[in-house]
């Protein structure tokens, strides 16, 4: 088996080198994404690796095709950046399910607590010798209504972590999970009840802008919104004009709609032209991250072992269940 892995960071390598080795697969490590321009170095490979950040366009699928590359291994859960109809056959695709939804849960719990007691802020203060607290002033969770949308796996550890904290938890998911003592109600509910909302569902038709102006208007004032999950699950237009109006305590984004091309890359010597990020950035309760929620060394090994599994199910035309059918 020979595989390209695309979009390949120094610490992707770190993994999937020796682990390939031990396969007995021939990978190659190519730093760009897969584009137009890139796409040729996939040629006289089985399969093609991406991440969250590799869009695979119906154009790049038919050229993957001619090329004789026979699969997508996603290395990661989400597969919204796949276009499956696209695929269907010519390409086979797998992806990686789940790898550690504690720790996505653990961040998410994380960027609550910086967001919320402003964290961000105040290192920045004492590293300058300004000592400050004013403006630093947050709430105490405990006791507090937490709302999580999706009750999956990551929105269930993420239940645990705010139980932990004393919170109130409901949840809203289409899908009851009847095994989970969880209190369902209406999105529009959770909304006006919650003090915190996290999101952990996946990024569909249904779910886009899930979260946009007419749902804001149900929030309580000084909600604070957590997304770890797709950043097009909320309308970012109507999250900064939210915030202008002071309804949001604090907003903590690990994933952002326009997050490609700028999430994963050093852009700090570049003009930004993305406005609404840039606005985001101005205010003083919004903390953004690079979509790493994933990024610990136990879900890193895990998203390694798991893709070279699907590597091995394609060799061997195993069936597993982490193949998506579109
Ligand atoms: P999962 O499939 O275990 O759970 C998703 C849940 O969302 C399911 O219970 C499903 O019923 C529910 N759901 C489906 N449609 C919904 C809707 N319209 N409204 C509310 N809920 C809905 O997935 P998971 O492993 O818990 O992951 C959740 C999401 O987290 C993924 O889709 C991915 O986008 C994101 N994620 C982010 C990172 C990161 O690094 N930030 C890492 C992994 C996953």
């Amino acid at each position: 088996m020979r595989i390209a892995l695309y979009g390949c960071k120094p610490y992707d390598r770190m993994f999937f080198e020796p682990l390939s080795k031990e396969y007995g697969y021939d990978m190659i490590f190519i730093e760009d994404r897969m584009s137009h321009e890139t796409v040729q170095l996939a040629a006289g490979c089985d399969a093609v690796c991406l991440f969250v950040n590799g869009t695979a366009t119906r154009e790049l699928i038919d050229r993957l095709a001619e090329l004789g590359v026979k699969a997508i291994l996603l290395r990661c859960a989400g597969y919204n950046h796949v276009d499956l109809s696209a695929c269907q056959g010519k390409l086979r695709v797998f992806r990686v399910p789940s790898y550690s939804p504690e720790a996505v849960a653990e961040f998410a719990a994380a960027l609550l607590l910086c967001v919320n007691r402003r964290l961000h802020r105040a290192y920045n203060r004492t590293r300058d010798f300004n000592m400050n607290i004013s403006g630093l002033m947050g709430i105490t969770l405990h006791g507090k209504c937490a709302g999580v949308v999706g009750t999956g796996r990551i929105g269930q550890a993420m239940i645990n972590i705010l139980r932990g904290f004393g919170m109130e938890v409901i949840a809203y998911d289409p899908y009851p999970n009847d095994q989970l003592d969880v209190s369902y109600v209406s999105l529009k509910e959770l909304c006006e009840r919650a003090d915190v909302i996290s999101l952990h569902c996946p990024l569909t038709k249904e779910t886009h802008h899930m979260l946009d102006a007419r749902m804001i208007k149900h929030m309580k004032k000084g909600v604070y919104l957590i997304n770890t999950s797709r950043g097009a699950l909320v309308n970012t237009v109507d999250v900064i004009e939210a915030l202008k109006e002071g309804i949001f305590g604090g907003v903590a984004l690990d994933v952002y709609e326009e997050e490609e091309g700028l999430f994963y890359e050093d852009r700090s010597g570049d003009i930004i032209r993305d406005d609404n990020l840039a606005r985001l950035m101005t205010f003083p309760n919004v903390l953004i991250t690079s979509h790493q929620g994933f990024f610990t060394l136990e879900a890193m090994r895990a998203i390694a072992i798991t893709t070279l599994e699907n590597a091995k199910s394609l060799e061997l035309g195993r069936e597993t269940a982490n193949e998506i059918k579109a």
